[in-house]
């Protein structure tokens, strides 16, 4: 039996992550903008029924570079919620356990993981995502550019963490100050998520 997405929960309320996302940001991001993905990716699958139903026809090409777009908003946003979390209660300080131990002989030391973590998330071309990702071949983990939700992804890498870049994310709290939100996200990073996910894909 098919069923349609449904927008998910935030594991912590929208007050949760201030001062460095205001609740007015986070109200917006999930209950319209996150929804908004959610019913994009619904209306498609509800013109798949009635076309396929009807035997009538829909724009091959449009539909499913829209539906990648929907659908990889509303995953992408999907585990950017989860691996948030309030400042000093779960969110900030540094990653721990393997993850750790991947950083370190990946980028050298954390602080340089940060450098370049931030580096590509501020210069991300117009609306995106900088994410970590996990390369099961090399062991290596990976910093990717993820432009729009669904461009630059690489089939089959893992994502351990995601920062969202667009604008819609920020300008209420930072207006066009990208930089300042990108500095603002390592106090609220949940490094048992990002560490269970690496455990999770590297075993
Ligand atoms: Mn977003």
């Amino acid at each position: 039996m098919t069923k349609n997405y449904t927008l998910p929960k935030l594991p912590y309320d929208y007050k949760a992550l201030e001062p460095f996302i205001s609740e007015t940001q986070l109200t917006l991001h999930h209950a319209k903008h996150h929804q908004g993905y959610v019913n994009g990716a619904n209306a498609i699958f509800e013109k798949f029924d009635r076309t396929r139903k009807d035997k009538t026809d829909f724009d091959i090409k449009a539909t499913y570079k829209e539906l990648s777009f929907h659908i990889g908003g509303n995953m992408l946003h999907g585990l950017f919620w989860k691996n948030l979390a309030p400042a000093g209660k779960g969110g900030g300080g540094t990653p721990r356990g393997d993850l750790a131990a991947a950083i370190d002989e990946e980028f050298g030391n954390f602080d340089r993981f940060k450098k370049e973590f931030s580096a590509a998330s501020s210069s991300v071309e117009g609306s995106g995502w900088g994410a970590l990702s996990y390369c099961k071949e090399t062991n290596r983990p990976l910093i990717v550019q993820i432009e729009k939700h669904n461009t630059n992804l690489y089939p089959g890498f893992p994502i351990l963490m995601v920062l969202d870049v667009w604008e819609h994310a920020y300008y209420l709290d930072y207006r066009n100050d990208r930089g300042k939100f990108v500095d603002a996200f390592w106090n609220i990073v949940n490094w048992d998520e990002v560490g269970k996910r690496f455990t999770a894909v590297s075993k």
